[in-house]
């Protein structure tokens, strides 16, 4: 059965739901505030999530946990929200720095 997690945006308590088999979760409330502003959080569910949407979950003021990294498409996300929150364009080749970013990253874990 998945678990979602969800943020309440209310009291920034974080909550899991369990989804029975077959049921929606249409609005999901918090337990502790009666909230309903509740923000799914990034999971092995998040595969529909655009890159924007994971741009803007990124927190710059600290450095991501390697287990963040573990998920390919997360890398470049960091260092690309950096630089736009400092005005630069990250530019085209950026991607490219991305891409060996990648293969570096994985090459490293795979040891
Ligand atoms: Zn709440």
């Amino acid at each position: 059965m998945p678990i979602y997690e969800y943020r309440c945006l209310d009291c920034r308590n974080k909550v899991e739901i369990l989804v029975l088999p077959g049921s929606q979760i249409t609005s999901p409330t918090c337990p502790r505030c009666g909230g309903t502003n509740m923000q799914r959080l990034m999971s092995s569910f998040a595969h529909h999530v655009s890159e924007k949407d994971r741009l803007s979950q990124v927190d710059t003021s600290r450095p991501m946990s390697e287990d963040y990294y573990r998920d390919d498409r997360n890398i470049g996300l960091w260092a690309k929200k950096r630089m736009q929150e400092l005005g630069h364009d990250p530019g085209p080749e950026f991607e490219g720095i991305v891409e060996k970013a990648k293969k570096d990253v994985k090459e490293k874990l795979s040891d």
